[in-house]
């Protein structure tokens, strides 16, 4: 059979643009802020992970524009080999220093990072457990690690207990789990995690891509939320999101831990370095932060007040009424009551009405459940928020999705 065939086959994404509905890749003409020109229009950005605004942060450009000038546009290898610039290595001393660990790691990106630490951790006999809703960079890293995977059900505590008693006696175990659920928003029961974990002697890693910057004090993140830096044993992070850049970290104790994963990690040690602007703006929006730690105040505040607007109008948010955690984040995930065509037609006129969100459906939510993905930054004012809820509650009203 031809290769190719399921390319031919796939057609679903054919029909959506032909229905005018395909709403992925969108040209953005300009910087990330609260609002962006995206295919010519103005339109609230509703959809970034720029939790604190940083990206168009004037000391974060700069910084950038200097590395530049003086390093160049790439580094042309390895950090194994030719790639380490003493920008990634300030960066690793000021991420552990923040974290409250002994050693930083600076990976290519948060994917990388995924990849590079739990392949290198978990070896031949090990396992690694992990939350069914956790990052698809976590279930290509466990794939690509050479030891078992077993999963247990979303939070669902007595499930993770089940799989560690699986667990041989003999073999390494490391928990994995999102902090804070890519999708939907959700916290993760870390306070659990790490009492039963430690229970059959696991080792727990949290993957604090969204986080870092926006929980705990001065947005150090899950484990700092609920006082559990020294318990959680591996702290990945990336810069794609609350750091204003490209690049992802491990933060971990011990100088041995270190040393094997810089060693021992193929994502790492066979592919190239970020750039020095990459490496650069990171550090600059960590150094921001440090001096502003109420931005992270900021952007819980902006999405809290998107959250009561949705609130009073009955718009449905996903886990509101019962969460795992009682914690918010800056994610709101809008329930849509419907397939992955609605929530593209829904996204659609958000657009014609000037919000951008993200839609999305399974295998990236819960099975059945279709979401508008709205998520919030420290840029974002009242009045944006203001104007964007009723464009929301309008367009969804329009359609018949709430009353
Ligand atoms: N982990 C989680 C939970 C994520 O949401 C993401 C990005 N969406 C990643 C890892 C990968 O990060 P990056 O974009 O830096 O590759």
């Amino acid at each position: 059979m031809d290769l190719f065939k399921k390319c031919f086959d796939q057609t679903r994404f054919a029909e959506m643009k032909q229905a005018g509905l395909y709403p992925f890749f969108h040209q953005i003409t300009g910087m990330q802020q609260t609002t962006v020109q995206l295919e010519g229009k103005e339109v609230i950005m509703l959809g970034s992970n720029n939790y604190l605004g940083l990206t168009s942060h004037p000391d974060v450009i700069k910084a950038a524009v200097d590395a530049t000038e003086k390093y160049g546009t790439g580094v042309s290898g390895s950090r194994f080999l030719n790639g380490t610039l003493d920008l990634h290595v300030t960066l690793e001393k000021e991420l552990a220093e923040y974290l409250d660990k002994e050693h930083a790691i600076v990976f290519s990106t948060g994917f990388q990072s995924n990849l590079a630490i739990i392949s290198s951790l978990v070896g031949r006999h090990d396992y690694v457990i992990s939350d069914k809703e956790n990052h698809a960079s976590i279930y290509d890293a466990c794939r690509l690690s050479w030891g078992k995977m077993l999963r247990y059900e979303h939070s669902d505590m007595e499930d993770l207990e089940r799989q560690l008693k699986s667990v041989p006696k003999d073999a390494g175990i490391l928990i994995v789990t999102d902090g804070v659920f890519s999708m939907t928003g959700e916290v993760a029961n870390l306070p659990e995690i790490v009492r039963i974990g430690k229970k059959y002697g696991a080792r727990i890693m949290v993957d604090d891509a969204h986080g870092f910057g926006v929980l705990g004090k001065g947005g150090r993140g899950t484990a700092d939320h609920f006082g559990l830096t020294d318990e959680v044993d591996v702290i990945m992070g990336t810069f794609s999101k609350s750091l204003a850049s490209i690049g992802g970290y491990v933060v971990v104790n011990g100088e041995p831990v270190a040393e094997y994963i810089r060693h021992n990690s193929r994502p790492f040690i066979f592919s190239a370095a970020i750039p020095a602007a990459c490496a650069a703006s990171a550090l600059e929006a960590l150094r921001v932060l440090k001096r502003e730690p109420e931005l992270v105040d900021r952007v819980n505040e902006m999405a809290e007040l998107m959250r009561t607007k949705l609130l009073e109008n009955n718009i449905k948010m996903f886990a509101h009424d019962f969460p795992v955690m009682p914690v918010n984040s800056p994610i709101i995930p809008i329930i849509i009551e419907g397939d992955d065509i609605l929530t593209c037609a829904v996204c659609k006129e958000l657009l014609a009405e000037g919000v951008y969100v993200n839609p999305v459906g399974p295998p990236a939510t819960p099975p059945g459940v279709c979401l508008l993905r709205t998520s919030y930054t420290s840029l974002h004012t009242k009045e944006i928020i203001e104007k964007a809820a009723n464009i929301i509650v309008n367009v969804m009203k329009k359609m018949g999705l709430c009353k």
